[in-house]
């Protein structure tokens, strides 16, 4: 495996494999590897001839009051995994290779952030969009791989893939799960013990949505506050919100009928935890 830290050489890198008629794909993370990531990287291998993780704590997507220092880093242990799993190249740069001191060219999307994550996070998905294509002119994969357990993140992708006209197919990959429901995060590593208790009322949370959806529960708002009443009487949790959306536009639904986005974001102590699911009202 080939651990890379410069763009020239991921260039250099990219265009051989394409001369030669190899397919790139590639897994965007920011590290701290779990068996979350290593499923996109497993998506990815299936759809090409040699996958590319990168690697890189993205410092534009984080806002000034948010956790870009504190998160959690290790890149001797992800490299290790990252070989273990069959990955042929990690793209690792500095924050300096890949953001020049001159950098002010940003990609931002109209609509999409106005929702969600992007309320609570307003420079989140700008830094997203930027980063991802930069990656996308750097790696010149041929296919991407996205968790949908960032269910925004990856209609922003969609969206910005489609709108620039990038000749790439972009594929989402279900959201792997601790057995209890926990979904995998590298945000879990700040959870307490007694902390995680509470983050399990994410998952609990959304299943019993999807049980009211069944049964035949078209009111949008009787299921959110059940689902907030549920997570509020957890201890050391916060709500940032819990919505029901279009699952295409992220808009605002009256009526659950046909598929429906749940998403929650909650702060659980220092952890700030997202989960989403599908509610399909047929069960
Ligand atoms: P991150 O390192 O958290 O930025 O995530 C990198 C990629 O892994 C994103 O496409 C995420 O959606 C995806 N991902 C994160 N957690 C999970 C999970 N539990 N299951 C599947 N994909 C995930």
């Amino acid at each position: 495996m080939k651990v890379i830290a410069t763009v020239k050489e991921m260039q250099a890198w990219a265009d051989r494999i394409r001369r030669r008629g190899g397919r790139i794909a590639l897994t965007p993370t920011m590290g701290y590897l779990h068996e979350g990531h290593l499923s996109l990287v497993r998506e990815g291998q299936a759809r090409s001839d040699y996958l590319v993780l990168s690697i890189f704590v993205n410092p534009t997507q984080f806002g000034p009051e948010e956790d870009l220092a504190a998160y959690p880093r290790a890149m001797e242990r992800d490299c290790a995994m990252a070989e273990e799993s069959g990955v042929d190249v990690v793209f690792a740069p500095t924050e300096t290779e890949l953001y020049g001191p001159d950098f002010q060219t940003f990609v931002s999307l109209e609509r999409l952030p106005r929702h969600l994550c992007g309320r609570c996070r307003p420079v989140h998905f700008r830094g997203v969009a930027t980063v991802v294509a930069k990656l996308f002119n750097i790696v010149k994969p041929h296919v991407v791989v996205f968790g949908e357990k960032d269910y925004q993140q990856l209609l922003v992708i969609r969206r910005m893939v489609a709108d620039l006209n990038f000749d790439i197919e972009v594929v989402g990959a279900p959201t792997v799960r601790e057995p209890d429901g926990l979904a995998k995060s590298s945000r879990n590593a700040y959870l307490a013990p007694d902390h995680r208790e509470s983050a399990l009322t994410l998952s609990r949370s959304l299943n019993i949505a999807q049980d009211m959806a069944a049964a035949g529960e078209t009111d949008p708002q009787r299921i959110v506050a059940a689902t907030q009443t549920l997570i509020e009487k957890a201890p050391h949790t916060r709500i940032d919100y819990v919505e029901i959306r279009d699952p295409h536009t992220l808009e605002r639904v009256d009526v659950v009928e046909g598929s429906v986005l749940m998403a929650l974001a909650v702060h659980v102590g220092k952890s700030r935890l997202i989960d989403n699911r599908i509610l399909t009202p047929g069960g």
